[in-house]
């Protein structure tokens, strides 16, 4: 039998097609789904600490931040913004392999019940509108709009107890019925939806561009990004951080140093004796097959009753879950050539999943699947990120554990990391 074409499958027949895709036959990975930037991508082997990136090293930083994903990406560039000139950021393989590349880049301010998260999310959104006027090149930010639909008494409750909040400290959500949900997305099933929560002003990002953006602004300022350079070793002398040794075995002597290694930061972190309890975890989306109606300005919907985000992918749409039943991956540590990976889904536990969630737009039930994504993505106990000085070693930082909402929050996290590093302030967030 040839390869399977997905176009052909219609997400009711996603179970039955789980033997085909547990032995690869199944998984077509078509890069025009994305509209920007695409990396390279695929469980690639390849040399890290390749000794020609590590040649022009330099032999010593103030800080050297480990890891190029957009936390990375972000803490160089805001450290750089905050006159730090002695900046070095070291990514194992190409910038994004990790995590980021394959977010699905909601950039939403609605949602949360801390004043200093939704002020901070809002700082996210604007710098991702306004970063392209700084360095040229745009974060693919959209203000397409979001909606929360509530679909249960409690819900309702719930989202106008958050709305009132959010509205306090500046985010302008209007709440919607029905009719004006269905006005902004037409093809979404709105017969059991109560009321929707709209801010106009949220939408999306384009994860992998915003990391580019974000890392151009950093060196603009200085700060040095190398990729193909592996960090074996965090340095230390008299209970504190004296540097980085890396693969190559080149030394970094430095005064600080950031983890942001994303889903690794736990075993690079272990080395040196510091506790970052994160873990890897499968985490879907599907993308379907052009869907004619499709529209680009239709709005980000989230539909937690069943579990669901849906957006807008190329021609088609983007179906993403948060499941409430997750599944580890690779608890006993993540492969150092893991890069711009992808995990085989486990369809007996996701599929039901998935058709609940397609229910809210029916019309994805009838279109084909182009692609059925799962990539692994870092958690943590308490699903709150791991974010500032390690106890156990002086000048060891980290900020990894993004539980999924990397790309909406990173800055948050790390415009509040900068001011607890220079000024030496403690914000407490979420
Ligand atoms: C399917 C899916 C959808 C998602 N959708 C969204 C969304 O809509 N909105 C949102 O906000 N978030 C979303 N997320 C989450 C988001 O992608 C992550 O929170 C974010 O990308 C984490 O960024 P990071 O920089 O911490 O990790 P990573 O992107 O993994 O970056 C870590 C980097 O460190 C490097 N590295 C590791 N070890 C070393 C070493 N020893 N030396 C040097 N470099 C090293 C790696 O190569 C990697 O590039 C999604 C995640 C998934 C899986």
């Amino acid at each position: 039998m040839g390869p399977v074409k997905m176009g052909s499958i219609r997400a009711s027949q996603l179970r039955a097609c789980r033997p085909l895709l547990l032995r690869g036959r199944l998984a077509v990975w078509p890069p025009a789904h994305r509209e920007g930037r695409v990396p390279e991508r695929g469980h690639v082997a390849r040399p890290h600490s390749t000794p020609a990136a590590s040649a022009s090293l330099p032999q010593q930083a103030r800080v050297v931040v480990v890891g190029g994903g957009i936390i990375g990406s972000s803490i160089a560039y805001h450290l750089a913004h905050a006159g730090w000139k002695d900046v070095v950021l070291l990514e194992r393989d190409k910038l994004t392999s990790g995590t980021t590349w394959h977010a699905a880049g909601l950039m939403v301010t609605f949602g949360s019940t801390s004043a200093t998260s939704t002020s901070l999310r809002k700082y996210s959104r604007d710098l991702y509108s306004k970063l392209e006027s700084e360095t040229g090149l745009s974060t693919g930010f959209e203000p397409i709009g979001f909606i929360e639909l509530a679909t249960t008494p409690g819900y309702l409750e719930e989202f106008r107890r958050v709305s009132d909040y959010n509205r306090l400290q500046g985010v302008d959500v209007q709440e919607i019925g029905p009719a004006d949900v269905q006005a902004l997305f037409p093809l979404c099933k709105v017969d059991d939806v109560l009321r929707g929560f709209y801010v106009a002003g949220d939408g999306r990002v384009n994860p992998v561009d915003a990391t580019m953006s974000l890392v151009k602004g950093a060196r603009q300022q200085g700060a040095k990004v190398f990729e193909g350079v592996a960090v074996s070793d965090v340095l230390q002398a008299h209970g504190r951080v004296a540097g980085v040794r890396t693969e190559c075995g080149h030394e970094i002597k430095a005064e600080y140093v950031v983890n942001c290694a994303g889903m690794w930061a736990r075993q690079l972190a272990a080395k040196s004796g510091v506790s970052v309890p994160l873990q890897a975890a499968e985490h879907y989306y599907l993308i379907t097959d052009a869907i004619p109606e499709v529209d680009k300005k239709w709005p980000v919907v989230e539909d937690p009753s069943s579990y669901a985000y849906i957006r807008r992918e190329g021609a088609g749409l983007m179906v993403g879950l948060f499941e409430p039943w997750g599944a580890t991956w690779r608890a006993e540590g993540i492969p150092q050539s893991f890069s711009f990976g992808e995990i085989p889904a486990d369809l007996d536990r996701v599929s039901l999943y998935f058709e609940r969630a397609m229910q809210r737009v029916p019309r994805t039930l009838e279109a084909g699947v182009s692609k059925l994504f799962c990539g692994p993505e870092s958690f943590t106990a308490d699903l709150r990120p791991i974010v500032g000085p390690a106890p156990e070693l002086e000048n060891y930082w980290v900020a990894a554990g993004m539980n999924s909402i990397g790309i909406l929050t990173g800055d948050i996290y790390i415009y509040t990391y900068i001011h607890i590093v220079i000024y030496n302030i403690y914000i407490y967030i979420l």
